[in-house]
């Protein structure tokens, strides 16, 4: 659909990697685990809703060999990378990130996977609103809570994410997070507030 069809992989999220991981097919329970919980279910109705039904082969398991936690990637689905993962939340939290993402090229029919500013947006928003920045996980990975942590939280994810995409030097990721950073995070969409 868009000029582009190499698919990118928009969501280089950086897992912790202190434990040793699981299998694929562990992996695989634990996504039809999350399938039932309920920001999956509400993220899923919203996608079918905006005309993007997802089949049940949609979220997959694999092993990664780089350091990511999984990804998303247009006309190709999500992938959870089980070798990055330990505990049912950890999944939780990648699936609720990537149907985000997905959610994003859903709405926005020029969405452009290429384009630095658009993938930080939707990286913000990810970050944001799929809680890999709340509290308890930040204190799991070792950052201490301070005021304002939320945010500096999800900055650094972004970075990390946009950094990743072969389009976007680390100035250019830096320059397209800060311009769009207001617009994005207060965008809730399909949530009326930050869940
Ligand atoms: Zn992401």
């Amino acid at each position: 659909m868009e000029g582009d069809s190499a698919p990118t992989i928009p969501a280089a999220d950086v897992s912790s990697g202190v434990n040793g991981g699981m299998t694929v097919k562990e992996c695989e329970q634990m996504i039809q685990k999350s399938l039932r919980t309920p920001m999956v279910k509400f993220l899923r109705e919203n996608l079918e809703k905006s005309g993007c039904a997802i089949g049940d082969k949609f979220i997959k398991a694999i092993y990664c060999n780089t350091k990511v936690s999984g990804g998303y990637a247009r006309g190709e689905g999500i992938v959870v990378c089980s070798n990055h993962m330990n505990i049912q939340d950890e999944v939780n939290q990648v699936v609720i990130h990537e149907l985000i993402h997905a959610y994003d090229d859903c709405r926005a029919a020029n969405l452009d996977w290429t384009n630095c500013a658009h993938h930080a947006c939707s990286e913000i928003r990810s970050g944001h609103l799929s809680g890999d920045c709340h509290f308890k996980r930040e204190l799991l990975r070792g950052y201490l809570k301070v005021r304002g942590h939320g945010q500096e939280c999800v900055r650094r994810r972004v970075m990390k994410s946009v950094t990743a995409n072969p389009h976007c030097s680390e100035a250019a990721a830096k320059d397209a997070m800060e311009a769009v950073w207001d617009v994005c995070y207060n965008d809730t969409k399909p949530f009326d507030r930050a869940p």
